[in-house]
């Protein structure tokens, strides 16, 4: 099946009315605007490159080359980051990602670190699970709230071959304990690749809907090492949704959309009253081929401290040394609020798309940007 993609179209400046300060918190002072309208509120802050799986979609079999561990963002200048994106910037919601977040021992500190400034702020982590049933409970304790599971499969043959690791009962152990900790709701992320997990969609959404996760399928983006991706071999949010529908009856989630990067529709039994109760939701992030970027809320910060305003970006702008180099915070502010002004408009570009034949991946691969 060849998928076409399509320009990812831009709205003109649209009104993106700053969000109101979290309870709690001081008024934002400054907003980290764009050429094209839109506003970042949403931080993620990856933490490490390093990862103890090697998803074919993200990382190579071997021979990453790893951050040195002094280039690496301290637990303080994480939480700094952190704070000044919340008081000055209005960010509403902070992320913790990688590479993999739990291979940081520090990472119960730095959530306790935002928490002390910021009570009321969503705190959460994208993580592959293995080994949070054993820091669950620090981590929530800390004040973690809110957790995303990757997990592509339930078939430990086709985790094996995905991942290149057996280590689907560590994962699966690891959703409990986050199920058992009470945080709600318990996110699974899933990619598909087709000839390895695609045709288990269905399984995984029984899984998932049967234990309480919400399961979101994201489509795969041209971020692997292996530089692998091609456009006729993607499973899109559309055949996901052809797929899942042979099994289940979907309909919109009445809850509006609004900017966020996934589609919700609620899940009954085939063949069900659409009054009778859902099974529960399922999320489609179709990021290439139904693009949201003319909504993006996203500000990234890489594990070495640098600005990214797009996943997709091929400039970076270094945060790190500004910090290190003894700045003020509003000097700090400056730097980054000016990369963010020049976040480009869609897939790391004002014009090119993933159409296009001039499009070039870029060098980072999604372990080393934060996903
Ligand atoms: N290691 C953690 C994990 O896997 O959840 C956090 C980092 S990972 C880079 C963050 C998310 O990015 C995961 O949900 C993963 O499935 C997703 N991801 C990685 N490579 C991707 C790609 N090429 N396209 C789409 N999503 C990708
Ligand atoms: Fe590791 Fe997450 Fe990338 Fe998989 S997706 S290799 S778990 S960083
Ligand atoms: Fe945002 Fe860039 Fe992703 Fe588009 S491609 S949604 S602009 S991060």
């Amino acid at each position: 099946m060849t998928t076409v993609l399509p320009t990812p179209v831009v709205r003109p400046a649209r009104t993106q009315h700053h969000a109101p300060a979290m309870p709690g918190s001081p008024a934002p002072t400054r907003a980290l605007a764009d050429r094209w309208g839109r506003v970042a509120d949403d931080l993620r802050i990856s933490l490490i490159d390093k990862c103890n799986l090697r998803c074919t979609y993200c990382m190579p079999a071997e021979g990453m080359a790893w951050l040195q561990k002094d280039r690496l963002l301290t637990a303080e200048e994480a939480v700094r980051i952190a704070d000044l994106g919340v008081r000055i910037f209005g960010v509403r919601d902070v992320r913790f990602t990688g590479g993999e977040p739990l291979v940081r021992h520090d990472l119960a500190d730095i959530i306790a670190g935002v928490r002390r400034l910021h009570p009321e702020i969503p705190i959460s982590i994208t993580t592959n699970g293995i080994g949070l049933d054993k820091r669950i409970d620090a981590l929530v304790d800390a004040g973690l709230t809110r957790v995303n599971v990757s997990l592509d499969t339930v078939d430990r043959e086709a985790f094996k071959e995905l991942t290149r690791r057996d280590r689907l009962p560590q994962v699966i152990k690891g959703l409990e304990a986050a199920k058992a900790a009470g945080l709600e709701p318990v996110k699974v992320n899933a990619v598909l690749m087709r000839g390895i997990n695609d045709t288990g969609a269905a399984d995984l959404l029984e899984w998932c809907v049967t234990r309480g996760y919400q399961l979101r399928f994201i489509e795969q983006m041209p971020l692997d090492a292996d530089h692998t991706w091609a456009k006729e071999n993607l499973v899109s949010g559309a055949e996901v949704r052809a797929r899942l529908s042979e099994r289940f009856d979907l309909s919109p989630d009445p809850v509006p959309r609004g900017s966020a990067p996934a589609q919700l529709w609620e899940v009954r039994p085939k063949g069900a009253s659409a009054s009778s109760p859902a099974l529960g939701k399922v999320g489609v992030i179709a990021s290439v081929t139904e693009s949201f970027c003319a909504a993006c809320s996203r500000t990234r910060i890489t594990a070495d401290g640098k600005v990214r305003s797009c996943l997709f970006s091929n400039e970076e702008t270094d945060l790190l040394s500004v910090m290190r180099s003894g700045a003020s915070d509003e000097e700090i502010c400056a730097v980054w609020a000016g990369a963010m002004m020049l976040k480009p408009r869609a897939y790391g570009s004002d014009e090119v798309t993933l159409n296009d034949p001039e499009y070039v991946q870029p060098e980072r691969t999604m372990s080393a940007i934060g996903g």
